[in-house]
């Protein structure tokens, strides 16, 4: 089997085994265009990508249709070229941002839907905001005219078990869940990796964001 089929395959086995209406977000850092339209050869319709950079460079040689969404660290002097090459950012991490990304949108006539990125294991190295922060920056992004938040992402601290990350999903559920009983219209609570997907999905997620599991161990490079 070539490298390519061996993507196809791995994407297609993995899509059965999701339950529908749980959105799998391919996490794509160090795979190339190539191997990034197998995966949309095998059904994968939404690509995630760490950098603003890698996004512009690999949607200008993928071509084929896809939703692209940042899920890295974004910084503001980024945001305008975040606006014009992703149809979603998961990772809202400040106002400040915020702001700037809907006036980017604004600018662009566009609108973006966001996430805002909890720090649900409160690790001072990872992004995103700790949970208690979370109702304060949601009714300032709410506030924004051209952003339209549609929930909450995580990355929980690395555990040596899935079942490890279940408490953290069990978290985020609970802030997803006040904020709709605050009245905010949320949809999406985008946690579990290839690691924990399964325990993620248990725990409520609408959406997980899958590398390994759908490419392979990392390519070096
Ligand atoms: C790499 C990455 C993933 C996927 O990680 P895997 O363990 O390879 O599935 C998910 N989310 C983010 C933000 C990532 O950077």
């Amino acid at each position: 089997m070539s490298p390519s089929e061996a993507i196809a395959q791995r994407c297609r086995e993995v899509l059965r085994r999701v339950p529908s209406g749980v959105t799998v977000v391919a996490a794509t850092k160090g795979w190339t265009p190539d191997e990034v339209r197998q995966a949309i050869a095998a059904g994968i319709g939404h690509i995630g990508e760490n950098y603003v950079q890698d996004a512009e460079r690999k949607k200008g040689a993928v071509l084929e249709p896809a939703t692209w969404h940042m899920i890295g660290r974004l910084q503001t002097n980024k945001v305008n070229r975040a606006t014009r090459v992703f149809d979603w950012v998961q990772t809202i991490h400040s106002a400040e941002l915020a702001r700037r990304l809907s006036a980017s949108c604004a600018a662009h006539g566009k609108e973006l839907p966001v996430l805002l990125q909890v720090n649900i294991g409160r690790e001072p190295h990872k992004g995103g905001v700790p949970p208690e922060e979370i109702p304060t920056l949601a009714r300032e992004v709410r506030a924004l005219p051209s952003l339209h938040l549609r929930g909450l992402m995580a990355i929980p601290p690395a555990g040596e078990r899935p079942e490890d990350a279940r408490p953290h999903f069990r978290a985020m559920r609970k802030l997803f869940a006040a904020l709709r009983d605050e009245g905010f219209a949320l949809d999406t609570l985008s946690m579990g990796m290839s690691a924990d997907w399964e325990v993620a999905v248990e725990e409520g997620a609408t959406m997980i964001r899958l590398g390994t599991l759908l490419f392979g161990p990392r390519s070096p490079g």
